[in-house]
């Protein structure tokens, strides 16, 4: 069972087809067909978006396709034709060569049940109940292992690397060799939250693959997954907190965490203004501390984007307006690396790190009030 061997993800039935109404993974799907048919096929594909994308989701139609039999058949024509001269049929097989996964051959049911030989999914190991930081250098030399060795069903050999975010200088270099030689029918697709964490000897030996939801198409998509539920000021608020994500957008609404996010922003002010402190704040958004640590990082982000607006309201530019841009800016960066380790770390250590970054902005608040009296 390779994905077992590589990663910690439970044994839940693959997804093999991206849902219809998906439309953004549907439109990247379709991009790499035409890069199909037109022979310009990656070997290594980085697929980049912010959280809440569904760059798994595609990864895994994308790697269901390749290995589908329905599709290899075809390609086997291919080669035959090739032999023969068959330049007309060539063309009208080669589109067949990805298509959509059966569902129902040999290789989509192997998927299916978690146990295809020739496909390998690499995340974060579990360690007694918690997830490890990285992805450790023994998984990646791993992966390159046995994508050396031939196919097992005689066809592609497609691994998935998630994420790109949890890997170090050690395990990227495992890897290098083996995107720069991956050898014939082989995919290797790393998944991305954000180029800069992606280092340049990554980048110059994969193809870029950036995830876009148009704006309104998205709206509309929440609107149908919503139905009455929720008005478009709401919908559009989401959008704004999760980047434009839409899996992420609609999470937010399902799980009603609107009003939450309001409270903590105000809280997160009321802290500035020491009406209130690091540990009350944390004791009032206890229930959640999941959401909070990319909540409150979003706030930092507000609260920059005001300091160097020149627009800002009179309001922002009062209440913020002795805030050095600096520290708020070191400050986001704290709560990025804290993010990074969190699903490693115990619930106590994090709570604790939080509390000394809200702490470091209660402080901040109090020498603003005693210099500017
Ligand atoms: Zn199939």
């Amino acid at each position: 069972m390779p994905i077992t061997e590589l990663s910690s993800e439970e044994l839940e039935s693959f997804e093999l087809m991206i849902p219809q109404e998906d439309f953004w993974l549907n439109d990247a799907f379709k991009e790499l067909q035409s890069a199909y048919q037109q022979n310009k096929f990656p070997h290594g594909l980085l697929i980049n978006a912010v959280k809440g994308f569904g760059q798994l989701k595609l990864a895994k139609a994308i790697g269901a396709s390749l290995l589908c039999r329905v599709n290899q058949e075809c390609h086997s024509d291919l080669k035959e034709n090739n032999q023969t001269g068959a330049i007309e049929k060539v063309a009208t097989d080669s589109q067949l060569n990805f298509s959509v996964a059966c569902g129902n051959c040999k290789s989509c049911l192997l998927l299916q049940a978690n146990t295809h030989p020739d496909f390998y999914l690499a995340e974060r190991l579990l360690e007694k109940g918690k997830l490890k930081q990285n992805i450790s250098i023994n998984q990646m030399r791993e992966l390159s292992q046995k994508l050396v060795q031939t196919s097992q069903l005689n066809g592609w050999r497609v691994a998935i690397i998630n994420s790109i975010d949890d890997m170090n200088i050690s395990s990227f270099n495992a890897i290098l060799k083996t995107l720069e030689e991956p050898g014939q029918d082989t995919l290797i697709m790393l998944i991305s939250h954000g180029m800069g964490k992606v280092p340049a000897t990554i980048k110059s030996r994969c193809q870029v693959l950036n995830l876009n939801a148009d704006k309104n198409r998205t709206l509309d998509w929440l609107i149908n997954k919503n139905s009455d539920q929720i008005n478009d000021d709401e919908i559009s608020n989401a959008m704004k907190v999760c980047y434009g994500a839409p899996y992420a957008s609609l999470e937010f609404i399902v799980q009603g965490y609107q009003s939450e996010y309001k409270k903590l922003f105000s809280d997160l002010d009321a802290l500035l203004a020491n009406q209130l402190s690091a540990n009350e704040l944390l004791v009032q958004h206890k229930e959640h501390m999941l959401s909070l640590i990319g909540w409150i990082a979003n706030y930092f982000h507000q609260v920059s984007q005001s300091i160097s607006l020149e627009s800002a309201s009179l309001e922002k530019a009062q209440r913020y307006g002795n805030v050095p841009q600096k520290t708020v800016m070191n400050l986001y960066e704290q709560i990025i690396n804290l993010n990074r380790a969190q699903s490693s770390g115990s619930n106590l250590q994090l709570t604790l790190q939080l509390e000394a970054i809200l702490i470091h902005w209660f402080e901040l608040g109090r020498k603003i009030v005693h210099y500017s009296k």
